[in-house]
């Protein structure tokens, strides 16, 4: 399993599958990415690997920034409804995520009760958690860290806003998730090998550390919503 993601202002569909054929070697039961064209957001995925995603996307679709994710099912069955990305039920959040929620159901009964999840997954609540907070009046920022204090397990996450079509929000708990500074354009990546292909200046995140990412900025807060400064470093890796 392994997510990716690329903010920039062209070509990410190619960016996010060639990072995603260097994650497979992590989990692929099925695969999927969200492409952000001209402010919409669209969802392609697919069981299987990441060649059948690769066919499932029309040739002159592509997008500006983007999320994928090649998955490895703990909760749920491979198939295409449960691969990620996941959409809050409203439809303005995307989020593809790796690692096991621990309390996925307790949640579910606490702030869904009676209410029909599209998938198996345990994914699926943490995205209608930033939809439910922002529904109680939050910014995005602070609604998606008020999910984060919800969650319990592991967690690397990437999210879309239909809304702020131009940042990505990202956060990590005991999942591997790295940040890849670029000109113009920045990346994420489960594994430094995904990036290669376009930077090799990285940013190590920290566990319960969120980060705001724009093609221009990278932005990485805590829990409690303070900026931490981390310089990148320059990995000397082959690609
Ligand atoms: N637990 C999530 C799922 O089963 C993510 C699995 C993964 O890390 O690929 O969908």
């Amino acid at each position: 399993c392994g997510i990716v993601g690329f903010i920039g202002n062209q070509g990410a569909k190619e960016i996010l599958l060639k990072g995603l054929e260097k994650l497979e070697y992590r989990g692929y039961d099925s695969a999927g990415i969200a492409l952000s064209v001209q402010g919409d957001v669209q969802v392609f995925k697919e069981k299987g690997r990441i060649a059948t995603l690769r066919e499932s996307i029309p040739a002159d679709v592509d997008g500006e920034i983007g999320i994928g994710h090649t998955r490895w099912a703990t909760h749920g069955v491979p198939n295409k409804r449960n691969a990620h990305p996941h959409s809050s039920h409203g439809g303005r959040f995307t989020l593809v995520h790796n690692g096991v929620i621990e309390n996925d159901m307790l949640l579910k009964q606490e702030y869904f009760a009676g209410v029909e999840f599209v998938s198996d997954t345990d994914t699926e609540v943490i995205v209608q958690l930033v939809e439910y907070f922002v529904s109680k009046g939050l910014e995005v920022e602070e609604a998606f860290r008020s999910a984060l204090k919800e969650l319990k397990g592991s967690y690397a996450l990437a999210l879309m806003d239909n809304e702020s079509p131009d940042v990505v929000f990202v956060a990590k708990n005991k999942s591997p998730l790295l940040v890849g500074a670029g000109d113009n354009f920045n990346v994420i990546a489960s594994d430094a090998m995904a990036m290669l292909q376009v930077t090799n200046q990285f940013i190590e995140l920290m566990d319960k550390e969120m980060v705001l990412v724009s093609s221009q900025e990278i932005v990485i807060k805590n829990l409690q919503g303070e900026v931490v400064e981390r310089a990148p470093y320059t990995a000397e890796l082959d690609a």
